[in-house]
């Protein structure tokens, strides 16, 4: 075997990580988020009274695009570490292809798992990056994923009205290799396999590992406490945004901002959030219940779990709220007694002075 592929095989080693204890459905039994199940080709997803067991994984990646809260996660730093100045045009494509380019080929070329992995709010960054960005792709290599076609999985016009841009002209996929020749002219080498590269490769693999080591003992170790989500694919959005010149503020993301109707301040949205997008702050005499769009991964962990169901979905969210990081206020109620069982209480509906236990039924929800 060749030193080009042992580094290709050690880049290529569990290019998806799963963290299970991120999932809405383990985080809260009451979670009614099917998203990855729904788009398993192979139905290879379930879930167990001890979280989400995952069979006969085809590797297609399309999990990591439905799923809001990271629990399948594509390595990233693969595409983000290449030099846009140096390789204006990105080309991309998965592994089963990358092994039937020709050789010469290769060093253009970034390999992921599957095309299928790249979400749509990670492409709208790089494309903010790179000035275009080529898909190799061969449909009779796809068979077995019946899920969308890869026009569908890489559609991001919704998010053409917010960035003034023509994704379509900057997002190419490429079915015939001749189409790839006037861009290699201006390529640089993506992946250098020299003995230097091939030892940084084996360097930052064993700084993964134990990161990776460190993070399973850690989360044995804190097993009771809640590991908060990351909102990356929000992040990316945000960072992409921030690049753009003549941003239009107003103009509408496809995210939907929440909205609170009913609470009386339990604190469960809060505690079970996973970014903490939602927070419950003592204030003086009164409770407030906050609210950070560009933390929220639209899990609806909060909706699903309020008693009350005093929390919903709204009109969507614009550039301008989506961007601006101060909590928003969603409530306030302050401090009361109630007149029957004498509790302190807050409440957003009261009306008659008495806390929801003791109010009538008829009056809670
Ligand atoms: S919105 Fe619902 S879950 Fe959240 S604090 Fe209010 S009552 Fe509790
Ligand atoms: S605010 Fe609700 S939908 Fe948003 S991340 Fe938190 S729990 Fe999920």
């Amino acid at each position: 075997m060749d030193i080009e592929k042992i580094a290709q095989l050690l880049q290529n080693l569990s290019p998806v990580t799963i963290k299970p204890q991120l999932c809405s459905k383990v985080i809260t039994p009451k979670s009614t988020c099917t998203n990855c199940q729904n788009i398993c080709p192979v139905n290879s997803i379930t879930f167990t009274r001890i979280g989400l067991k995952v069979d006969q994984c085809i590797s297609c990646g399309l999990c990591i695009e439905a799923c809001p809260n990271h629990v399948f996660r594509l390595n990233e730093s693969k595409l983000l570490d290449i030099n846009s100045k140096e390789n204006p045009t990105l080309i991309i494509t998965c592994s089963l292809l990358h092994h039937k380019l020709e050789k010469k080929l290769h060093p253009f070329v970034t390999q992921i798992g599957c095309l299928g992995e790249l979400y749509p709010e990670l492409l709208v960054y790089l494309l903010t990056s790179f000035s275009k960005i080529l898909l190799i792709h061969d449909s009779e290599n796809c068979k077995s994923c019946l899920a969308k076609s890869l026009e569908e999985k890489v559609n991001i016009n919704k998010y053409a009205n917010v960035f003034n841009t023509d994704f379509t002209s900057k997002l190419q996929i490429i079915k015939n290799l001749d189409d790839l020749k006037p861009y290699l002219g201006t390529q640089q080498v993506q992946h250098a396999h020299d003995r230097r590269s091939f030892f940084k490769s084996i360097f930052n693999g064993s700084k993964n590992m134990s990161r990776q080591i460190l993070d399973s003992a850690l989360n044995q170790q804190n097993s009771n406490k809640k590991d908060k989500v990351q909102p990356l694919k929000r992040y990316y959005l945000s960072e992409a945004l921030k690049k753009q010149e003549n941003l239009e503020l107003s103009a509408l993301l496809p995210y939907p901002q929440l909205k609170i109707n009913a609470c009386n301040f339990c604190s469960a949205c809060s505690k079970l959030c996973p970014t903490n997008a939602i927070k419950i702050i003592q204030e003086d005499e009164n409770k407030i219940i906050t609210f950070t769009p560009n933390l929220c991964t639209h899990c609806h962990v909060c909706s699903d779990v309020c008693f009350f169901q005093g929390l919903s979905w709204g009109q969507n969210l614009t550039v301008g709220e989506f961007l601006d990081d101060k909590p928003q206020l969603l409530a306030s109620a302050a401090q009361k007694t109630c007149e029957n069982c004498e509790q302190d209480y807050y409440d957003l509906n009261d009306k008659n002075n008495l806390c929801f236990l003791c109010r009538p039924v008829q009056d809670v929800f």
